[in-house]
């Protein structure tokens, strides 16, 4: 029996040295030394190597890339339920080299890279000596890449890129930014003249590409292969995100049932209240259903490709957001005034999940997405009646057992009782 929700005690292991080393090691030095893994103080950068070594000697380095590419090989089952850990300490998916948005940036490499790209860029990236970013959007044009204008321009041994991106998170500090050409996705070194990084929005760049020039093998993948390379890496993204979402809610969900044991009101603490209840109840199943429905999803992944899972990528997409929400919003709410401070992360998680519904495409887009891919698996009934119209399928099974009525008085006698019964129920 291939249907299975339990986890191999080898895999186990290595999960509950995950969260250990989370909650002893990774959360400590964040609450001392937030960001410490870009940080480039020498000391700091002792502390976060000692760490790293830990990681590199469980295995447990570059937990997205396939062996040969210096990762474990897991596949996204298994990144799942690490993710699902990971997602819960602030930078351990940077501590164990899987934060966004490199890990989409080194899966393009591995995946379209030449061999010399992958030496220039993916071997530094998975050292972290060198960070990227992913330059997609544009102002004009976020949900559609049909608007997009950014081009590159061929020019001897050079292409010239000019164009307008913006929200390109973590561009301001990357070293290569992957730029989405309407011909093609391009590596850019940051420091490139005429990468023109705005001032606003601070975090998530805003960058005009100006006369740009990078030389000739700076193009990734195929020429006009834009479109293939982003869905590519937008996928894989999509689902990660999910992974750490899980853990996100669940924390939130843990704070919940905390305070509804701890906190008394109006003569009983306020967990025996039927309406906290029902949000516990709610949150509870809610949870359930979306770490079932992205370790699914994962499952697929690796038994078929991103590709042929993308109906269901586009889907656990938006019911992630939708689930951080109605989480992250009920627990919130159950720890009352505490819960609208700073004072706990839940404004944080609370705060993230119109960003989840916007970022890596809006709901609506992937909304579309499924209800188009889904509809192509079904066709129109013919006449007036749908398919399941019952007095149809009642006639068309009466059919079928007519001879044998014919042949039994009995049977046909029964038979038409029922049929005079149903004919009532149905009208
Ligand atoms: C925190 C964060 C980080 C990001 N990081 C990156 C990054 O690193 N690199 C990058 O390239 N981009 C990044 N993005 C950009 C992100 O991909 C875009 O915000 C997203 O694609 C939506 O584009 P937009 O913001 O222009 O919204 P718009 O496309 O303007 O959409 C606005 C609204 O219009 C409606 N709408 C739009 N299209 C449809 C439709 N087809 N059907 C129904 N309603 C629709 C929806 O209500 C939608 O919310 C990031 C965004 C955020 C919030």
């Amino acid at each position: 029996m291939a249907w299975d929700f339990s986890t191999e005690p080898e895999f186990q292991e290595k999960l509950d040295w995950v969260e250990n080393f989370c909650k002893t090691e990774i959360e400590p030095l964040d609450m001392v030394f937030p960001y410490s893994v870009r940080n480039p103080d020498p000391k700091i950068k002792a502390l976060v190597k000692d760490l790293q070594d830990q990681i590199k000697a469980q295995g447990l380095w570059a937990l997205f890339l396939d062996e040969e590419l210096g990762g474990p090989g897991f596949g996204q089952l298994k990144l799942g339920l690490l993710n699902e850990i990971l997602g819960r300490y602030g930078s351990a998916p940077q501590f164990f080299g899987c934060a966004a948005p490199d890990t989409g940036n080194m899966e393009l490499l591995a995946a379209y890279g030449t061999e010399e790209q992958k030496e220039r860029w993916l071997t530094p990236m998975l050292n972290q000596e060198m960070w990227s970013a992913y330059s997609m959007t544009e102002p004009a044009g976020g949900s559609d890449p049909n608007l997009f204008t950014t081009h590159a321009t061929r020019d001897g041994d050079e292409w010239v890129i000019n164009g307008e991106k913006w929200f390109t998170s973590a561009g301001r500090v990357a070293d290569i930014l992957f730029v989405m050409c309407t011909n093609g996705m391009f590596v850019v070194p940051r420091r490139t003249p005429g990468v023109e990084i705005q001032p606003y929005p601070r975090n998530h760049n805003h960058i005009i590409y100006n006369e740009v020039r990078i030389p000739a093998d700076h193009l990734l993948g195929p020429e006009d292969g834009a479109k293939v390379l982003a869905q590519r890496r937008l996928g894989g993204g999509r689902i990660h995100h999910a992974m750490r979402t899980i853990s996100n809610c669940k924390l939130a969900f843990d704070m919940m049932c905390e305070r509804a044991l701890s906190r008394e009101s109006h003569g009983k603490i306020i967990g025996e209240h039927q309406m906290v209840q029902e949000k516990i109840a709610e949150s509870y199943a809610q949870i359930r259903m979306l770490r079932l429905f992205v370790l699914e999803t994962a499952w697929k992944i690796d038994n078929s490709s991103t590709q042929e899972t993308r109906t269901d990528i586009a889907a656990v997409k938006f019911t992630m957001a939708k689930t951080l929400r109605e989480v992250s919003f009920n627990a919130l709410h159950i720890l009352g005034s505490l819960g609208t401070t700073g004072l706990t992360p839940l404004q944080d998680m609370y705060s993230a999940a119109p960003t989840m519904g916007i970022a890596d495409g809006v709901d609506e887009v992937h909304k579309a997405t499924v209800a188009r891919n889904v509809l192509k698996g079904y066709t129109p009934h013919e006449g007036y009646w749908p398919t399941e119209y019952l007095p149809e399928k009642r006639r068309k099974a009466r059919e079928k057992f007519q001879p044998m009525l014919d042949a039994d008085p009995d049977l046909l006698k029964m038979a038409d009782g029922w049929s005079d019964y149903m004919d009532r129920r149905m009208r």
